[in-house]
């Protein structure tokens, strides 16, 4: 097999489309009357796909045959990001849905969330993970419970309590950055027959790859990394055997499928996510550095720093330590921590105030009041979400002009 970064540039390019053409002419999968083909895959807008005879049409809707006939069963371009998300993952197959949320939705419903069963949660999950579950999967008579994931004796502990159905956790959590021991997260699992089902999102097969861990399940929300330019929201599931046939039919029926054009740009994004990655992670590592030292700053969380609670787990399980920082901002008052971090977003220059992450702009936010804001002030508290807390997604700037757009914000603390 080919190593990662080559495969990040090559994998599900220059697909077999199926194309009707074929047949009639005689040329190869992708070219055209001229001989020539394109080296970029086409966005193929197109909902229906249609056969040189209705026999093939027969064959391909009953699944004897490879090919496409309606956009919701499958596209060429989106197939083609699937292949190479799935090549980067390293096993199973891979299915694109609208958004991470979409994803995250069919992964569960694929781990047999029905009726009765209980799934274990990590209590570090993103707060719309968390509420898909008790709301949506808790009407449909899911109990959803909550262990911290980086304590692998209550991880332990609770699957053998609870023998859950599937346990569900993140890579890399937001914002602490906390990382889950997903080794020894799969040995309890798999002794207890429970799903794994791991959010890779903040991870990215350039830092871990779950599937090769032993982990069931694999899902991202790609509107982050894997796309990297901020301009499409997408999601993915990679699984294999027993799970890939029920996935199938979940995006059939329910229908969150990726669009075409948004396959184009996530698969442009894909190429570069190996150089992406290997700068952000230096970039947070610098800013981490910097800040750890700064007197406008209480307390820095990123894993390569060496009083991060999970600094051993990082170093080795994950390749690098990820393209996030967060830090607490020096105020006398708690009282005053709300609006200090708003006089420092409001200064910054460079970095951009916006939600989300793993853009190549760096952002950054407050999650007291963004990807926090829905929980009550106690839980935010339990969790270490602070109104002092800033969370920066480092971009691919060079990392002087972060530093610098960021120790000038810090003045007006
Ligand atoms: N998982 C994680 C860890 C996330 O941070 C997010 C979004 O922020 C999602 C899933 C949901 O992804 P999307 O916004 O693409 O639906």
């Amino acid at each position: 097999m080919k190593r990662f970064e080559t495969r990040a540039v090559h994998a599900g390019e220059r697909r077999a489309t199926g194309r009707a053409d074929r047949q009639s002419n005689g040329s190869a999968a992708g070219e055209t009357d001229g001989g020539f083909y394109p080296i970029s895959t086409p966005v193929h807008l197109s909902t229906t796909f249609a056969h040189n005879g209705i026999e093939q049409t027969d064959r391909v809707l009953g699944g004897e045959e490879p090919g496409y006939s309606y956009a919701r069963y499958g596209n060429p371009t989106v197939t083609a990001f699937e292949e190479a998300v799935a090549a980067l993952e390293g096993e199973g197959r891979a299915f694109a849905f609208a958004s991470g949320m979409a994803a995250m939705h069919a992964a569960l419903m694929a781990a047999e969330l029905t009726s009765g069963a209980t799934v274990l949660a990590a209590e570090q999950l993103y707060g719309s993970t968390a509420t898909l579950l008790v709301q949506v999967f808790g009407a449909g008579g899911v109990e959803t419970r909550f262990v911290d994931a980086c304590d692998l004796e209550a991880v332990e502990r609770k699957v053998a309590e609870l023998k859950p159905r599937a346990v569900v956790v993140e890579t890399i959590s937001n914002p602490l950055l906390r990382v889950a021991d997903i080794p020894s997260i799969v040995e309890i699992t798999k002794a207890a027959g429970s799903t794994l089902v791991v959010d890779a999102t903040f991870g990215t097969p350039y830092l871990q790859r779950p599937l090769e861990l032993g982990a069931d399940i694999v899902v991202h929300s790609a509107t982050k990394y894997l796309s990297g330019h901020g301009d499409l929201t997408a999601g993915l599931v990679i699984t294999g055997a027993p799970y890939d046939a029920a996935l199938d039919q979940i995006r059939k029926l329910v229908g969150g499928v990726m669009a075409p054009f948004e396959a184009w740009l996530a698969l442009r994004g894909l190429k570069t996510l190996p150089l992406r990655m290997e700068r952000q992670c230096e970039n947070a590592r610098l800013l981490a550095t910097r800040l750890a030292v700064h007197p406008k700053v209480a307390k820095v969380y990123h894993p390569a720093e060496k009083d991060h609670p999970d600094n051993e787990v990082a170093r080795r399980i994950l390749a690098d330590t990820g393209g996030l920082v967060s830090f607490e901002l020096a105020v006398e008052d708690p009282e005053e921590g709300r609006a200090a971090a708003f006089r420092f977003l409001n200064a910054l220059d460079l970095c951009i105030r916006a939600p989300s992450l793993g853009d190549i702009y760096t952002l950054a936010i407050h999650p007291a009041t963004a990807s926090h804001r829905e929980l009550s002030p106690s839980r935010r508290e339990r969790l270490g979400v602070k109104e002092n807390l800033i969370r920066v997604s480092l971009g691919i700037e060079h990392p002087e002009d972060i530093a610098i757009d960021i120790e000038q914000a810090l003045e007006s603390v």
